[in-house]
């Protein structure tokens, strides 16, 4: 379908298309494999100017917008999701910056991050808090110049090996949510230490980690905002993100129905290819329709963001829902579209299969943005 994008996006497109098929696809198997980071990819990226696609002009960036992300994303996440997740990740650390930083805070952070000299974190889960966010017990005390941060962050995308993270901490705790607030911490403050890095079904060239908080001192010029926004700069910074996992759901759809294509036009039986029978032929039908349904929604939800509109949590949870269902089920048919070679992990797509289960779980599960849908639906009558 045509989005009508605008030369400097078909640029974009295009550029992230090249890393994902030049850099990233010959080690996709390997990263896979062994779970490492991919700096080497990283560093392509910043250099190619990939990561300052996230950020505004006035900050050293050539973007800032969500659709532009959406369009990184999606070409990066087609190859590998994981990898992608190094760049997508560092978005959603980064909004809370963007969205309620100062402009000095901007000034200091965001240069860096469109250099691509530091990728981002986002700290909110906690071993008793996941869909209840509200539930932190991550503390944060004022001592003069200081908060000291107490607690522990669990599954943290980007963790270890980001330099800011945006972590969500009580500095009231008798208010619960309402007392949150958010701060940015650097890598390597004292009290700031890692804890296990997590043994993943899929998305393994990401790197998800265990944050602990011991006495650690973060500088009260690092509060976002004022004390107690916290809870709503997360919740802003989701409704920004969300379409971001949509195009990560959207990428890696598409890369698995273009290998089922591939392979249906070359795979023989009962002497003609298996994509001139009917059966298989459905299956493509409906995921093209599918992957294209799911592409329009996070496209035109990420231009209703860019347009400066005030109120997009439904729009923003229905893309990340939608999109998310739509590559299960589209690497679900692709390996059948396969038979067995499809299950065997010569191809990508039981790989692919594996990392779009994670988009119907994080960044709130699919369960919770039913629940976004309905509340918001629910006011609007
Ligand atoms: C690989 C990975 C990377 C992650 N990255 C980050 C990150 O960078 N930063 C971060 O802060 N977090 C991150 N997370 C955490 C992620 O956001 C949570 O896992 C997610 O929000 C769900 O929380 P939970 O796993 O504790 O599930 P639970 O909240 O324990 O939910 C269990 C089940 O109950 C259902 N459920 C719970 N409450 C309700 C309800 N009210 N109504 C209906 N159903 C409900 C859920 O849908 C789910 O099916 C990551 C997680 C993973 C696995």
């Amino acid at each position: 379908m045509e989005y009508f994008l605008t030369d400097e996006q078909r640029e974009i497109r295009d550029i992230a298309r090249k890393v994902a098929e030049e850099k990233i696809k010959p080690l996709r198997a390997q990263y896979v494999e062994e779970g490492i980071f991919p700096w080497d990819v990283v560093e392509v990226m910043a250099k190619t100017d990939l990561f300052a696609v996230l950020v505004p002009e006035e900050y050293d960036g050539i973007s800032g917008k969500v659709i532009d992300l959406a369009i990184v994303t999606e070409e990066l996440s087609r190859v590998d999701a994981g990898i992608a997740l190094s760049f997508g990740g560092t978005g959603l650390g980064m909004y809370p910056i963007l969205i309620s930083g100062s402009d000095e805070q901007k000034k200091r952070w965001l240069p860096e991050v469109a250099a691509g000299e530091a990728l981002c974190a986002f700290a909110l889960t906690e071993p008793n808090a996941g869909s209840d966010a509200g539930a932190i017990e991550t503390t944060a005390v004022r001592d003069g110049d200081h908060y000291v941060l107490n607690g522990t962050k669990q599954w943290i995308t980007n963790g270890g090996e980001a330099k800011y993270t945006s972590v969500l901490a009580l500095t009231d705790k008798a208010k619960g949510a309402r007392g949150a607030s958010m701060f940015v911490v650097e890598k390597g403050t004292p009290g700031f230490n890692y804890g296990k890095k997590e043994n993943k079904m899929g998305i393994r060239a990401s790197a998800t980690r265990e944050l602990i908080f011991e006495d650690c001192r973060v500088p009260a010029a690092n509060l976002l905002g004022r004390e107690g926004q916290g809870f709503m700069i997360a919740m802003r910074t989701f409704d920004k993100s969300r379409p971001m996992v949509g195009a990560q759901a959207v990428g890696i759809a598409q890369g698995a129905y273009e290998e089922a294509v591939k392979f249906a036009k070359v795979r023989h039986q009962f002497g003609k290819p298996v994509s001139s029978f009917q059966a298989v032929q459905f299956m493509l039908a409906d995921m093209a329709t599918q992957i294209e349904a799911a592409r329009a929604l996070v496209m035109a939800t990420s231009r209703m963001i860019d347009s400066g509109a005030k109120d997009y949590a439904k729009e923003a949870a229905m893309c990340k829902m939608f999109a998310s269902d739509t590559a299960m089920k589209v690497t679900v048919d692709a390996i059948q579209v396969m038979g067995g070679s499809g299950y065997m992990k010569e191809y990508p797509v039981e790989k692919m299969m594996r990392d779009a289960k994670i988009t119907q779980i994080y960044e709130g599960t699919n369960q919770i943005m039913r629940s976004v849908i309905a509340s918001n639906l629910l006011k609007e009558f």
